[in-house]
C-alpha cells in the first residue's frame, strides 16, 4: 500500500517509542502531550491531503523506482512538472496548516541523496545510490514521514569540526563495523523529526580532506537504541499545555506553532543498507549545496508564502471587523504584503522552471539556484514586513487582548463584549487577534528568517552564481566606455 491514510499513521506513531523530552518531562507518547500531538496531527493532515481527490496532482507522484502512486514527500523530481508541483506542495500544506510541512525537509535531503549517490557510484565505483534507491523504495512503500537533519549545533563558529573542544557539535563517526557505523554528536532545531519514522541525516556543511568523521549521510529510525529528542520549549508551549484539551484558545488550535527539538545521538548504531554516505569529504558539499537548492525554493518561495496568505486573510479580517478596510493607507498596506507574498512565490515559480537535470544523466531534477536563493532571500526579509503591517492593521489588541474565554465569563464577559465589539461581535475581532498574536508576536520572524539557512548564506551564493563580470561589460558597451 503505497498512500497511507491520516488514521494509519497516527496508529504507527501510537507503537512508536521515541525517547522525547519537553518542558521538564519525558513523554512515554507523542499524543498523551498536546504540544507533540500538534505536531502529530499536522503529519496526519498532510497524510489527508494526499487521499484528497482534488490535491492528487500535487501531493502525489508516480515513484520513477516501481510506477506506483507515492506521496510527493517521498517523490524524486524526474521533470519541470515536478518540481513545479513540489513547490506547490509547500505552498498548498502552508496554507492549510498555518505550520510546517514536517516531512518537507526530508524530501529535499532525498532529492539531493538521490542526485549526489548516482553521481558518486560513477566516480568512485560505490553502492550508495543503490543502497539508497532500495531504502527510498521502501520508504515510498510504506509511506513514511521522513524528516530531515542537516544542522549541526556548530559550537564556536570560528573552528572547524575536528577544533571543537567538544567533537559532538558536529556529527561524527564514532566506530565503523563490519554490519554497520555507529555515530553521536547533536543536530539542532530539527522539524517534526519527534513525529517522523525516520530522519534522514546530511553534512551540515562542506568539508575538508582530513574531515572525513564529518561526512556522513544516513537514515535513522526514529526510535532507535541512543537516540533521543530535547523539545523546543517557549511560551506558546506553555500555554498549549495549560489549555489541554480547550485549544480553541489558541492561534493556531490544532497544529500549533512550529515544533523542533535538538536530535541526541548517543553512539547510534546504523547498518550499513542505511549509509549513503561515509568519508567522501569531497561530496559533503555537493550534498548540502543540492539540498539548499530544493529547500530555499520551497521553504523560502512557496511555504512561507502559504503563511503569508494566512495573515494576508486574517489581517483583512481584522480591518473589516473594525470598519477600516476601504481606508487607503490600509488597503496600500495589504497591497504590499501581497507584492512581497507574491514576488517570493515568483522565484520559486521560476526557480522550478528555470531547474535542471543534475548531474546529467541522472534522472533527477533540481530547481534553479539563483531564483531558489532570491527566493528565500526575498521573503527572509519580507515576512517581518509582511508582520509589520499584519500588527498596524490588527491593532494594539493583537498583543492586549484578553483570553477569548473571558468572553464567557458571566462577570467581566459582558463588559469585554461591549468594549470590543465594533465593526463586528468582540468574538470575531479576538478569534483574528489571536489568530495574529500567532504569527506576529510568535516564532515565525525568526523561524522565516533562519529556515533554510541563515540569509548570509543567500547573500554568499549570491556572489558566486552572479556573473558581475558580464554585468559590467553590458553596461561598458552600451555606454561607450573604451578600455585601455
Ligand atoms: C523554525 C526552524 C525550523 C528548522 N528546521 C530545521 C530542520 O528541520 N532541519 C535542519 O537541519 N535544520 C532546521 N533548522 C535550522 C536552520 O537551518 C538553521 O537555523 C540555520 O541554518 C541557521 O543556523 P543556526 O541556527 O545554527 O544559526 P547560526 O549559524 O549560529 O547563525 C547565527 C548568525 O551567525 C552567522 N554565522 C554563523 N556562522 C558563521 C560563520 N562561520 N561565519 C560568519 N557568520 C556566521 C549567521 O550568518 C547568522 O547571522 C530550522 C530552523 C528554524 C528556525
Amino acid at each position: 500500500m503505497a498512500l497511507i491514510t491520516s488514521e494509519e499513521y497516527l496508529a504507527s506513531v501510537r507503537k512508536m517509542k521515541p525517547r522525547v523530552y519537553i518542558g521538564g518531562k519525558w513523554l512515554s507518547n507523542l499524543l498523551e502531550n498536546p504540544v507533540t500531538k500538534s505536531m502529530v496531527m499536522a503529519n496526519a493532515a498532510v497524510y489527508d491531503l494526499a487521499q484528497d481527490q482534488e490535491y492528487r496532482e500535487i501531493m502525489v507522484a508516480a515513484s520513477h523506482l516501481t510506477g506506483e502512486p507515492v506521496s510527493r514527500n517521498l517523490h524524486v523530481a524526474r521533470s519541470i512538472h515536478d518540481l513545479d508541483m513540489r513547490q506547490e506542495m509547500a505552498l498548498l500544506t502552508s496554507q492549510v496548516l498555518g505550520t510546517c510541512n514536517y516531512r518537507c525537509v526530508g524530501c529535499d535531503a532525498l532529492n539531493s541523496l538521490a542526485s549526489t549517490t548516482w553521481e558518486m557510484d560513477r566516480e568512485l565505483g560505490t553502492k550508495y545510490n543503490e543502497r539508497f534507491s532500495n531504502w527510498l523504495k521502501t520508504a515510498q512503500s510504506q509511506d513514511l514521514a521522513v524528516s530531515g537533519a542537516i544542522t549541526d549545533a556548530k559550537g564556536d563558529r570560528k573552528k572547524r569540526p575536528p577544533q571543537q573542544e567538544n567533537r559532538d557539535v558536529y556529527l561524527h563517526l564514532v566506530e565503523k563495523r563490519k554490519d554497520g557505523i555507529v555515530v553521536r554528536g547533536y543536530k539542532v532545531s530539527q522539524s517534526g523529526a519527534i513525529g517522523a519514522h525516520e530522519t534522514i541525516v546530511l553534512p551540515g556543511g562542506g568539508l575538508k580532506d582530513d574531515e572525513a568523521d564529518f561526512a556522513l549521510a544516513f537514515a535513522v529510525q526514529n526510535s532507535s537504541p541512543g537516540l533521543s529528542y530535547i523539545c523546543q520549549y517557549n511560551a506558546y508551549s506553555a500555554e498549549r499545555e495549560m489549555c489541554g484539551n480547550d485549544i480553541d484558545e489558541l492561534g493556531n488550535p490544532v497544529y500549533g506553532q512550529r515544533e523542533t527539538s535538538t536530535m541526541v545521538f548517543d553512539n547510534v548504531f546504523i547498518p550499513w543498507e542505511r549509509v549513503f554516505l561515509c568519508g567522501e569529504t569531497k561530496y559533503a558539499g555537493r550534498i548540502v549545496t543540492r539540498f539548499a537548492k530544493a529547500h530555499r525554493m520551497n521553504c523560502g518561495g512557496a511555504c512561507k508564502v502559504g503563511f503569508a496568505d494566512l495573515i494576508i486573510g486574517a489581517t483583512m479580517l481584522a480591518a473589516e471587523y473594525t470598519g477600516v478596510e476601504k481606508v487607503p493607507h490600509i488597503q496600500e498596506k495589504i497591497i504590499d504584503m501581497v507584492r512581497l507574498s507574491e514576488t517570493s512565490h515568483a522565484c520559486a515559480i521560476a526557480s522550478a522552471m528555470r531547474g535542471r537535470e543534475e548531474p546529467k544523466g541522472s534522472g533527477v531534477f533540481l530547481p534553479d539556484d539563483l531564483f531558489g536563493n532570491a527566493a528565500k532571500l526575498n521573503i527572509a526579509h519580507g515576512f517581518w514586513e509582511i508582520i509589520k503591517n499584519a500588527g498596524d492593521i490588527g491593532g494594539g489588541l493583537v498583543v492586549t487582548m484578553p483570553r477569548l474565554k473571558d468572553l464567557e465569563d458571566p462577570e467581566v464577559g459582558p463588559v469585554l463584549q461591549k468594549a470590543f465589539g465594533a465593526a463586528a461581535p468582540a468574538e470575531k475581532r479576538l478569534k483574528v487577534a489571536k489568530f495574529l498574536q500567532h504569527w506576529t508576536s510568535g516564532l515565525h520572524g525568526v523561524g522565516t528568517w533562519h529556515g533554510a539557512g541563515a540569509p548570509q548564506a543567500q547573500r554568499f551564493m549570491f556572489t558566486v552564481l552572479t556573473d558581475f563580470d558580464k554585468k559590467k561589460k553590458m553596461a561598458k558597451k552600451l555606454m561607450g566606455l573604451k578600455e585601455k
